[in-house]
């Protein structure tokens, strides 16, 4: 592969633009279907043109887990803690659709789905395929859940809609593939989801939530029905979406729900018998209808009917909807030009197209969320923080385990050591995603569920991970993994004498990593694969972490040097403790002035202990920087403004001034060859430690928080806050999903004059992976590991939530304060993570923390052996045959079948944000792996449910002025992708500024 040369490029194109491309063909799913059934658009209801056409859109929103685990919503258990049994309204629906062929119900969730479909019957299997053949069943969005926006990292999204969409596809062949993405209860909506949706081939999205200013100005403006420009960097239309808010958030119009749950009155239509209310419910329900269409744009309205796990008992529903049809329709013998029908998204969706109309352009995003002036869901960008970290380390493994399956061959599912799998962790993955998972929003029993969910996963991985790395090591010795390393425990290294480390690198490219392992001796010698011998240093653990580990390991030390893994491959390195001697790492006892590597200068104020400036040494540029910890008092609710809390979604101070933890920290410090640190301790529950590796461009502070202490009765936000000399003039950046950045500024939203009711809960963001500050000249990048809020409420200044601790329940739902503990932390959690620094020039800053982000989402998979390793094993492989320009991100390798791989690369680098690297570039597929031939590929979408060249989605025109050429040659000076076919037969591909191409690839071990 090769960094493309343009003009070289254009001579190619015109040398090959006539040669036919050899796109391989082989079915992701069954493409055949019934030619005499019609699902889809074909089998939509007639509308009536001159009238006002009412979609009635049958439907039951279940939570993939919240009040309830996922298994209990399923079954209907724990009925006392919220009646929902999922099952049962699967079981229900299926039989009221078969009573009446207009009858339509949609079904969302995947993974509730599939748990109902394996216990069914074949003839009833057969009954639910013709039904979905018919269009009387549709799926609509079709992912596993239904994902949270805010702190999901859009690898684990793609994944977790992947395994969805397959399933269906997979079942039940085109009919079973959703046309449509349906958010609609998540708390705030992504610009990188809707990309993603466009991506995936979907021809709009609706969804509920959105600010009350922001809806009202729609309303007025008949703008709920917009088209969303959701990237900066793909050719429009790619990263276009159209995009629907519902009326209701996605209940039924008022005094209209007819389900067990409900208590509205139901439809008395037999006059001779009491309360006869035909006319009654007619009126209300054409008075409701007139008074959508006044805020929309069409002469058609959607009518979400359902909600919440509803339709457990659906002859309710349907036995009212089916009267209101016919009675609403009956008035239009008497002239009523309201036509009311059954109806899917799509099918709505098909009306609006039709409708052939411009449609207003939104490129900024749906956050943060406020539903009132003082609620506003910013909390829950930063609630669970331990649950949050768990989840973006458990996408890491799932990603090694996936690639080490593939490379490891059919071994690695039944050998050596047993039976494993990827299956388990990719769906606990999958579950975690939901709106009520990752997003920390689920009662205490349900979070503790999701984790164990990710344990178990891990567990099978393990198996496979080991099989696979006992085949390509050619060592059958067991593998040991320490997941507790963050706070240093590990039973192997904390007692052996001689040990190895296998460090599996899951990024295209050549990795350095520094790695603490926890000891008791005071020397150790180290060497690595070729044989050369690696600068360590041992140091002693902090009494922070024995605080954080409590009994869980006994170690002193924690041993330090830097590893290197090459590219998909593995590097080992071997351990050996030498004789004690005293430890070269002597404490001193407080903060030196200035630590610095030849990349990075940090210097602190000795009297205090803190931070004073950060200097990058080969660009010269010096800022000023001062950081500490402090936190926000929640409201309590007793509050003249607003009763509102701050709770699991809401983050509410009471005031705009956050308490200060301390003014000075206590500080030992520690410089050495391989790493210089500052231990800065600010009270019993805060600590933080400042590193600065020797190969490093980025600082690292690592921060301990808890048990936040709430014997005060206050509730707790603890946040860091960064202060700089960088003139940020109110703008800051953070990104969406881990991919594209966003501009944010304070007090200020892109597309209403916003009215600022909270200054600080309302200048939130979610930070999934990044957040920065930049003037003309200094750009501090600050890299997350998990997803976080923050905000910049002063100039120079960016603030990032760490942890939050309250006392109180925010009634929305989810009936509990969140308050953690747990076995180990009884008196409340204690959370660890780390931010990564880096200051660079804003033309270039992307260079640095692209690829730290990468890395940092992409942790090395550790596995330990004990004792010698046999002579010949093998210490290093690399699955790739060199590695990929620093453009390139290989998101995904994971086996797909007995014989094909999917692939998934892409470009890593928005339009503007880099000179060198947001340049195409092209990459040989023949020529990427070294233990694996490419026989043969086909571009997929991005969800790998539809190859790339059948996608045809609806094209949508944006008001005045706004709107795309569909000519190809238009696009050329743009990007290089669309015209790469020509190329295709010599497995070359072009990736352009922030495409993600998704592949099947025929491949053989060789
Ligand atoms: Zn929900």
């Amino acid at each position: 592969m090769l960094v493309c040369n343009m003009a070289a490029y254009v001579l190619l194109l015109v040398a090959f633009l006539s040669v036919f491309s050899g796109v391989l063909s082989f079915p992701v799913g069954q493409e055949n279907r019934d030619t005499s059934t019609a699902c889809g658009y074909q089998s939509c209801h007639a509308t009536k043109p001159g009238m006002l056409n009412v979609h009635l859109v049958p439907h039951t929103h279940d939570d993939v887990g919240w009040l309830k685990t996922v298994d209990q919503y399923f079954y209907g258990d724990r009925n006392d803690i919220q009646h929902a049994g999922v099952q049962y309204i699967l079981d229900s629906v299926v039989d009221q659709l078969l009573k009446n062929p207009d009858r339509r119900f949609i079904y969302v969730e995947t993974g509730f789905f599939y748990r109902w479909w394996k216990q069914q019957s074949s003839s009833m299997q057969q009954t639910v395929k013709q039904l979905v053949n018919e269009g009387r069943l549709e799926f609509v969005n079709g992912g596993w859940c239904m994902s949270d926006e805010a702190t999901t990292h859009y690898s684990a999204v793609i994944d977790q809609m992947t395994i969805g969409l397959r399933f269906l596809n997979e079942t039940f062949g085109v009919c079973g593939r959703p046309r449509v993405a349906w958010h609609i209860d998540p708390f705030g909506h992504a610009r990188e989801h809707a990309s993603m949706f466009a991506q995936m081939g979907y021809d709009g999205f609706f969804f509920g939530r959105l600010d009350y200013q922001d809806r009202n100005r729609r309303m007025k403006a008949k703008e709920q029905e917009l088209l969303w420009r959701a990237s900066d960097s793909l050719t429009p239309p790619m990263a276009d979406l159209f995009t629907g808010i519902l009326p209701n958030g996605y209940n039924p119009p008022e005094g209209f729900c007819w389900d067990q749950l409900c208590t509205d009155e139901p439809i008395r239509d037999d006059p001779d018998l009491e309360d006869y209310n035909v006319d009654d419910v007619v009126q209300r329900f054409l008075q409701a209808a007139k008074s959508q269409a006044s805020v929309y744009k069409t002469n058609h309205i959607i009518m979400t009917m359902g909600s919440d796990f509803q339709y457990e008992n659906a002859n309710l529903w349907y036995k009212n909807l089916d009267k209101l049809i016919r009675y609403v329709n009956g008035r239009q013998a008497n002239g009523s030009n309201v036509n009311v029908l059954y109806s899917t998204p799509s099918c709505y969706l098909q009306e609006l197209h039709r409708a052939n109309l411009t449609w207003s352009l939104k490129t900024d995003d749906f956050f943060p969320y406020a539903d009132n002036a003082h609620n506003f869901w910013t909390g829950y960008f930063t609630s669970r923080p331990a649950l949050k970290r768990y989840e973006r380390i458990s996408n890491s493994n799932l990603q090694s385990c996936n690639q080490l399956e593939v490379l490891g061959g059919p071994v690695s599912r039944k050998g050596q050591f047993g039976r494993g799998d990827s299956e388990t962790l990719r769906r606990a993955m999958a579950v975690a995603q939901h709106h009520d998972a990752v997003s920390g929003t689920e009662k205490q029993h349900v979070a503790n569920d999701y984790a164990k969910r990710l344990a178990k996963g891990w567990q099978h991985c393990q198996v496979l991970v080991s099989n696979s790395l006992a085949s390509l090591t050619g060592s059958l010795a067991e593998r040991i993994y320490c997941d507790n390393l963050n706070i240093s425990v590990c039973p192997l290294t904390e007692s052996s004498k001689k040990f190895s480390v296998s460090v599996y690198n899951l990024l295209g490219r050549t990795v350095n990593w520094p790695v603490r392992l926890p000891v008791n001796g005071t020397a150790y010698s180290i060497t690595d694969a070729q044989g050369k011998a690696v600068d360590c240093q041992v140091l002693p653990v902090s009494e922070a972490t024995q605080e954080v580990r409590r009994n869980q390991g006994f170690a002193r030390n924690e041993l330090v040097f830097q590893v290197q893994a090459p590219p998909l491959g593995f590097s080992t390195y071997t351990i050996s403790l030498l004789k004690d001697r005293p430890s070269s790492s002597l404490p001193r006892p407080a903060a030196p002035s200035v630590i610095q590597n030849k990349f990075l200068q940090v210097t602190f104020d000795p009297q205090t202990g803190l931070l004073t400036g950060l200097s990058n040494l080969e660009t010269k540029q010096t800022i000023k920087l001062t950081q500490n910890f402090y936190w926000y008092n929640a409201s309590d609710g007793n509050n003249y403004e607003s009763r509102q809390t701050s709770g699991a979604y809401i983050f509410r101070p009471n005031s705009s001034t956050p308490v200060m933890v301390a003014s000075k920290a206590k500080v030992e410090s520690f410089q050495n060859s391989v790493v210089q640190e500052v231990r800065q301790w600010f009270a019993p529950w805060v600590s933080q430690v400042v590193r600065l590796y020797a190969d490093s461009r980025a600082v690292e502070l690592e921060w301990t928080v808890g048990p936040v202490p709430v014997n005060d009765r206050q509730g707790k936000e603890v946040i860091t806050r960064l202060d700089t000399s960088i003139k940020t003039s109110e703008f800051f950046y953070t990104d969406s999903n881990g991919r594209e950045v966003l501009q944010r500024k304070k007090d200020f939203r892109p597309t209403w004059q916003l009215k600022q009711t909270e200054p600080i809960a309302g200048n939130y963001y979610p930070i999934n992976s990044r957040a920065f500050i930049k003037d003309d000249v200094n750009q501090l990048t600050v890299v997350t590991d998990r997803s976080q809020g923050g905000g910049s409420i002063n100039n120079g200044s960016l603030e990032i939530m760490l942890h939050r601790r309250l006392l109180y329940d925010d009634y929305r739902g989810v009936g509990e304060a969140l308050d953690e503990s747990s076995e180990i932390y009884p008196h409340g959690l204690m959370v660890r993570g780390r931010l990564l620094l880096s200051l660079e020039p804003p033309a270039s800053a992307a260079d640095i923390h692209r690829p730290l982000a990468q890395e940092d989402v992409s942790q090395p998979l550790l596995s330990f052996t004990d004792g010698s390793l046999s002579p010949s094993s093998r210490l290093e492989f690399s699955g790739l045959q060199a590695s990929l320009p620093p453009a390139v991100h290989l998101l995904t390798l994971s086996q797909w079948d007995e014989d094909s791989v999917l692939l998934r690369l892409e470009h890593q680098f928005q339009s503007w944000e880099s000179k060198v690297n947001s340049q195409p570039v092209t990459v040989n597929l023949q020529k990427l792996f070294s233990s694996l031939d490419v026989l043969g590929f086909s571009e997929l979408n991005l969800s790998a449910n539809q190859w790339k060249d059948q996608m045809s989605r609806f094209d949508w025109t944006p008001e005045k002025g706004t709107g795309h050429s569909n000519l190809v040659w238009a696009r050329l000076g743009v990007c290089w992708h669309d015209i790469e076919a020509p190329f295709r037969w010599l497995f070359l591909l072009v990736l352009c500024h922030f495409v993600l191409k998704g592949f099947i690839n025929k491949v053989e071990l060789r």
